[in-house]
């Protein structure tokens, strides 16, 4: 009718152009749904040419005919709220960025003191700068997960296809965690499978199950990893006996910036970011990611990827 008509014009002027075609196109599929409508958008403020960002929900209104008569909706001013976040986001990419470069030339210096003391025989200083090395590959793969995080929600994580065998990488993740672990790590491997993906990123997974079960786990407990191939599928599963964690949480751990808080739970350091990154690769490759654990005895972690079939 003409009085909608009249609303979308007005609409139009004070969308903002970026967000228009968005707002239309959810507009017209909320009245053909009958859905409700939702978006983030900016909408001019009044007599300014500045924009403000909204979050506008509303829903159609239908008489018999099943013609939309009325559109009842809210939007609400967030712009501050979004700036803070967009500013925060944007800070924690640039810190990142500019931190990697100190830090691996300060890795190569390191590596390259203790091979001078090694030549020396310097035994002592070498294995102190052997726990530097250690240390500095943890700060390394903080700053990985907080490049990855940004680069995941901007569709820009890359991906090297590859076609590898699964329990050969599996071996390969135990033996360099085992060397710089506490924990002795059993590995009770099914059949052999070929992957097809990117074999970085998945081997990423591993270390991360495998450095969580060590992390929440008293020093020197066993840490179990398994795999099993079923219907065209392998299995890859990290079993620890450690803090476990409570059932009203476990659906919020694969949550960026998530960790469970608890006593105990505060006194380990991390980010929340190794398990979100995770289900997002694990995604990626039309698997599956998942948890069994009770609160006090352990957890076990666990991933399913499709096997790939060698054309005969
Ligand atoms: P981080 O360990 O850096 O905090 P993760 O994304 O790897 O981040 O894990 C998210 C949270 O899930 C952790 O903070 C921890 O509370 C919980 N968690 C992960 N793995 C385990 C585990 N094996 N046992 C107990 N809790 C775990």
């Amino acid at each position: 009718g003409s009085s909608s008509d009249k609303l979308n014009d007005a609409l139009r002027l004070h969308i903002h152009p970026e967000e228009l075609y968005e707002y239309f196109s959810l507009w017209e599929k909320s009245i053909a749904d009958n859905t409700r409508f939702e978006l983030v958008h900016r909408l001019k403020k009044n007599n300014e040419d500045e924009y403000a960002w909204h979050y506008t929900q509303a829903l159609p209104f239908k008489d018999y005919n099943n013609d939309t008569v009325a559109w009842f909706g809210i939007s609400t001013d967030i712009d501050e709220q979004k700036r803070a976040l967009d500013k925060k986001d944007e800070f924690i990419s640039i810190a990142s960025h500019e931190l990697k470069t100190p830090v691996t030339s300060i890795k190569g210096y390191v590596q390259l003191l203790r091979f001078n003391f090694q030549q020396e025989g310097n035994a002592e200083a070498a294995s102190l700068l052997t726990k530097a090395d250690i240390q500095i590959n943890k700060l390394t793969s903080l700053i990985t997960d907080l490049l990855d995080v940004r680069k995941i929600e901007n569709g820009q994580l890359r991906y090297h296809e590859d076609t590898f065998e699964f329990n050969s990488l599996v071996r390969e993740i135990i033996e360099e965690t085992e060397r710089v672990t506490r924990h002795p790590i059993e590995y009770a491997a099914g059949p052999d499978c070929t992957v097809r993906g990117d074999r970085n990123k998945i081997g990423q997974v591993i270390t991360n199950f495998i450095d969580n079960a060590a992390k929440y786990s008293p020093a020197h407990a066993v840490i179990k990893v398994a795999t099993d191939v079923q219907d065209a599928r392998v299995k890859l599963s990290v079993q620890d006996f450690g803090l476990g964690i409570p059932k009203d949480q476990q659906g919020k751990i694969f949550e960026r910036f998530f960790r469970v808080s608890g006593e105990k739970e505060n006194t380990y350091a991390g980010l929340g970011l190794g398990l979100y990154i995770s289900a997002e690769i694990i995604k990626r490759h039309k698997g599956s990611i998942g948890v069994e654990s009770e609160h006090g005895k352990g957890s076990t972690f666990y991933f399913e990827l499709p096997t790939f079939k060698k054309p005969e």
